[in-house]
């Protein structure tokens, strides 16, 4: 595509030179697993999903990771590319891409390690924090063979039709685990010195570019910071980033910190643009193009990082499943339409552990490019009520106005967002606001009429001819029946996170789901800004990150501040507390609480609530809990009064969202049912 002249990011949309190629802009869209690389049911799909973002103006693009050798998969089920036959599968992708206009990279990716199959091999037979499986060592012969599986799975690469490859080497993965002390005891050429320790990918870079030629695309992932302990020093990073330059890598594009490490790389909780100071320390050493990458969400954030010296290129994945318009909308002047990553992990990463195929939360079109190749404007334009701004009644009218109806959105309150506003007031998940700023800014485009503090009565809207009545009025908080209940000490997550109610020095949480997590988080009071040089720092000294460098593997001492609240969290079910976090997060929000000192009670029944404080039964004994607060996040009750009055008289509304389903209020399901019924008009 034609891009615009650009204005606003003017160094994101310049062109890159990189080897022999020519880029059109810097924006890279980063390796992600889609769970869609089998490819004898999913090369369709593949192909849409890659090409839609070609389109929309990624010069250049990386696929998940291909395994060169059937030991090196993530899983048994992950692809690897050993054979002409697979690389056949993959030509329609490179074909589409290409037809867009866009280069594409393949990723060669060896687990080691972190493979989750029978037995995993590595650089040692020590076994990994997140894998127990037993290891088996490469012996030096083998070492030699992986060399050669990396060369013969790039040729087949260029076979496919790919511009180059992406050589896995950061995350902890297997070429990871042979470049540091952590991992690797050798005593053959492959360990031992650092000169050996990096010959794995030393040679490997030199391999694929002595059998492919100068056209071929070389890049490099080195991990920029290993975030744990006994991991790389700078000078042994900045060695690695030389010696792959020198045997002829065209582009470094940077990763951070190991699967294993126990600090969070790029969910919500991390600031925007964070790990800039690691890409700056390779920068600075090499001439080929540097990518920085890691919570990197907006065009803004992207040009201050280019215009800062840090990197040359910005590596996004996961902004451009939220908005594969990233790019063109950004050349058009109209950054403030993207659908902005929020970080949240719950659709993407979240579903790759769970062998599900990879969407979006805020876009549940991503990945699904295939299920909605048909998607037009409506035959027939039609006059749409929707009530209920929430999660699934905005996506529910942005996704109708898109196809053309004429759409009104009616809100009670004075604002939208429904529950998302609770979520955004929770300290470090800020990136919910962008959500609520997209929506606002799509009605705007699409001239939705937004009602606020408006709540029509059915006979209302049975009187005004709609041909359609979505009913998306939400939940409340449900109120648990035990004697006391009503004590003014009692308040809900929704007066407390509204600003409504206060809380007091020591509080028990009623219910441990992740409103009750949050809930806690917002209780300790500790602030978590979501960008600046300011937040930034707090992030560091919370999770023990060395921006100098110095200590090896990037660590330093974490610091706690002292929590503004004493949290005691309570479940009835006796099974651990926060089983249904999300699997990326929940380890984070965990030991968050944990380290506040937030004592978790399962198994407990609720007496009764007095002027003493909350009395509960915990295995079979009775305990007073003195706290100042309870705050009840006991999940919701639907509020569907409206739909039940509608159906009597006989008008055929529709119900979506915590509505219809109380569960429904998480924003995945929400988001994703509004939309889904839009489809249907
Ligand atoms: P939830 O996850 O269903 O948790 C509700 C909690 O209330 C449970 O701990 C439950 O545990 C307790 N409970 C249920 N009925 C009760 C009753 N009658 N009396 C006392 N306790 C009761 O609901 P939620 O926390 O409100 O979250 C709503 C939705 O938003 C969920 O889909 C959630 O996944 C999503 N969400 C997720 C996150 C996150 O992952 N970080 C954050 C916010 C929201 P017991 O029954 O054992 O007592
Ligand atoms: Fe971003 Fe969440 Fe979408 Fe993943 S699911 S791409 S983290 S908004």
């Amino acid at each position: 595509m034609t891009l615009c002249t650009p204005t606003r990011y003017p160094i994101l949309l310049s062109p890159l030179r990189a080897g022999t190629h020519l880029l059109g802009n810097r924006v890279l869209m980063g390796a992600m697993h889609m769970q869609l690389e089998l490819l004898d049911r999913h090369t369709e799909r593949l192909a849409l999903f890659y090409a839609a973002r070609a389109r929309e103006g990624v010069s250049l693009m990386v696929t998940g990771g291909f395994a060169p050798h059937p030991d090196g998969r993530m899983d048994e089920s992950a692809p690897v590319l050993a054979s002409p036959i697979d690389a056949e599968k993959l030509k329609p992708i490179t074909a589409a891409v290409h037809r867009e206009g866009g280069k594409i990279l393949l990723q060669i990716l060896h687990a080691g390690r972190y493979a989750r199959i029978a037995r995993p091999v590595g650089a040692s037979e020590r076994p990994s924090r997140i894998n127990r499986r037993p290891l088996r060592a490469l012996d030096t012969r083998e070492v030699w063979g992986t060399v050669e599986g990396f060369v013969r799975c790039a040729e087949l690469a260029r076979a496919a039709g790919f511009d180059g490859v992406e050589i896995m080497g950061s995350e902890g993965y297997l070429l990871n685990q042979f470049t540091s002390e952590r991992t690797n005891p050798r005593s053959d050429v492959f360990g031992g010195s650092m000169e050996n320790r990096h010959r794995l990918p030393v040679e490997i870079v030199r391999r694929i570019r002595a059998a492919l030629g100068p056209d071929f695309l070389v890049m490099y992932r080195i991990s920029a910071v290993d975030l744990v302990e006994d991991g790389a020093s700078r000078t042994e990073t900045v060695q690695l980033a030389q010696a792959v330059e020198s045997v002829g890598a065209d582009i470094l594009n940077t990763g951070i910190g190991w699967h294993e490490s126990l600090i969070p790389t790029i969910m919500y909780a991390v600031p925007r643009g964070a790990w800039r100071f690691a890409v700056a320390a390779i920068k600075g050493v090499v001439g080929i193009p540097v990518v920085a990458s890691n919570r990197i969400n907006t065009p803004e954030v992207a040009e201050q990082i280019l215009a800062e010296g840090v990197a040359d290129m910005i590596s996004m994945a996961r902004p451009l499943l939220a908005d594969p318009a990233f790019v063109s909308k950004a050349a058009a002047g109209r950054a403030d339409e993207i659908n902005t990553c929020i970080a949240c992990n719950q659709a993407c990463l979240d579903y790759i552990f769970k062998g599900k195929p990879v969407t979006c939360l805020v876009n549940p079109r991503a990945g699904r490019e295939l299920d909605y190749a048909e998607w037009h404007a409506s035959r027939r334009r039609q006059r749409i009520a929707i009530v209920g701004g929430g999660g699934a009644g905005m996506s529910c009218a942005v996704t109708a106005a898109e196809r053309g109806h004429d759409v009104t959105l009616y809100e009670a309150s004075k604002r939208l967002g429904g529950q998302l506003n609770y979520a955004k007031a929770v300290p470090g998940k800020q990136e919910f606001r962008e959500l609520l700023r997209y929506f606002a800014r799509r009605f705007d485009v699409l001239g939705v009429d937004l009602r606020l503090q408006a709540s029509p009565t059915d006979e209302e809207l049975a009187a005004q001819d709609y041909d359609q009545i979505v009913v998306a009025t939400g939940v409340r908080p449900r109120i648990p029946d035990f004697p006391g209940v009503s004590h003014p000490k009692v308040i809900t997550y929704a007066d407390l996170l509204d600003g409504k109610a206060q809380a007091g020095r020591r509080v028990a949480v009623i219910g441990s789901g992740g409103i009750g997590f949050d809930v806690a988080e917002f209780l300790l009071g500790q602030q978590w800004p979501a960008e600046g040089d300011q937040a930034i720092r707090q992030f560091q000294a919370y999770w023990g990150v060395d921006p100098s460098l110095r200590a090896k593997g990037g660590l330093a001492t974490p610091l706690s501040a002292a929590p503004a609240r004493q949290v005691i969290m309570l479940q009835r079910r006796l099974e651990k507390p926060g089983r249904t976090l999300g699997l990326t997060t929940g380890w984070v929000l965990k030991g968050n609480l944990q380290r506040a000192g937030v004592e978790f009670v399962a198994g407990c029944t609720y007496e009764r609530m007095d002027d003493a404080g909350l009395h509960v039964r915990v295995e079979g004994n009775l305990r007073c809990l003195e706290v100042d607060t309870v705050v009840i996040c006991a999940g919701q009750e639907p509020v569907n009064d409206l739909y039940h009055a509608l159906i009597a008289r006989g008008f055929p509304a529709h119900l979506i969202g915590g509505a219809h389903t109380a569960a429904e209020i998480d924003a995945l399901r929400a988001i994703s049912s509004g939309m889904r019924l839009a489809m249907s008009f």
